[in-house]
């Protein structure tokens, strides 16, 4: 068994309102990995990066039970790079910049070693590209769970309708929701979106947690109320690590178990943004995740008797 994550590896400079940085590590497949290496160490990296990208920081990957047989590594080409910068309220964004860089002419390689893969994590990425890498493995994984994002929504749409229907569970923020349908009210717009093909939907609420769909129910999380945030930069991606690492590491693929995935999900994604970039997920321990599982069942549990 194992997770293949697929996504971009990149350098990222964002600004938030408490401070700025230059060129960090970042990349929607780096948080994902990482996110799910606290749960199963049987982890494939589908990705690419230029000659520019520090061969330190792969080695790392490798501590943490991350194969990157599936890194390209381009000479003489430069990393995708993000530029971003929050709003005060911390929950929305602008992206100053986005070079692609290395990514446009990124032809998927999964070595075969990667075709024993039964959960699939496409992380943000060209959506023609996720698909490919569904084509390339010869048997389809038990799970596959997708997260985009507005910039490919703005510029490949027909792509992203297409790969989206062939998933089964998509991750998506709420803004993203109602520009996929077009519709103000999220259940409207989450029975919208599972008629395009996914089983199952998860609408991420930023500090106002999150919510998982399919025809049939529903489900909410909190997110944990935080003293301190510095920069959320890559907690969509953490969470999307922390729910699919979860559901590889149990094997339950059922809604119940995915309710369980979305707190251990929320529970990573709240540690992403205590610091920048990938620096608290970096120097997280496990009882510390299992700590903070702990706060979110007290956060939400209580008796009550119907009168
Ligand atoms: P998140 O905050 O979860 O949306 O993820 C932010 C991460 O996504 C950053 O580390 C960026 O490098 C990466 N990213 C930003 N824009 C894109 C894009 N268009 N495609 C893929 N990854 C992106």
């Amino acid at each position: 068994m194992s997770l293949v994550v697929v996504g971009t590896v990149a350098f990222d400079a964002i600004e938030t309102p408490f401070g700025k940085t230059d060129k960090i590590i970042g990349g929607a497949a780096t948080y994902s990995g990482v996110a799910a290496s606290f749960f199963t160490k049987n982890i494939k990296l589908v990705s690419v990066v230029g000659d520019d990208f520090p061969a330190s920081f792969i080695k790392d990957l490798n501590t943490k039970g991350i194969s990157t047989d599936g890194l390209q590594v381009k000479e003489g080409q430069k990393s995708f790079f993000w530029a971003g910068k929050y709003h005060i309220d911390m929950n929305t964004r602008d992206t100053l910049d986005t070079q692609l860089n290395v990514l446009l002419d990124f032809d998927p390689v999964i070595p075969e070693s990667y075709q024993d893969c039964e959960f699939l994590m496409l992380s943000n990425l060209m959506p023609s590209l996720q698909k490919s890498v569904i084509e390339r493995l010869r048997k389809r994984p038990k799970l596959i769970v997708m997260d985009t994002m507005n910039f490919w929504m703005d510029t490949q749409w027909d792509a992203l309708m297409d790969t989206i229907s062939l998933v089964d569970v998509l991750t998506v923020n709420d803004a993203e929701a109602r520009q996929l349908t077009n519709e103000f009210s999220l259940v409207k717009a989450a029975q919208k979106i599972l008629a395009m093909g996914p089983r199952y939907l998860i609408i991420k609420k930023g500090e106002h947690g999150a919510l998982l769909f399919n025809k049939e129910q529903v489900f909410f999380a909190p997110a944990l109320p935080l003293e301190e945030v510095f920069d959320p930069t890559g907690a969509g991606d953490t969470f999307a690590g922390g729910f699919i690492g979860y559901l590889a590491h149990t094997r339950d693929i059922s809604f119940d178990n995915m309710k369980r995935g979305i707190i251990y999900g929320s529970a990573m994604a709240s540690f992403c943004v205590e610091k920048f970039g990938l620096e608290r997920m970096l120097n997280l321990t496990q009882a510390e995740v299992e700590e903070r599982v702990q706060q979110f069942v007290d956060l939400v549990q209580f008796d009550i008797e119907l009168v």
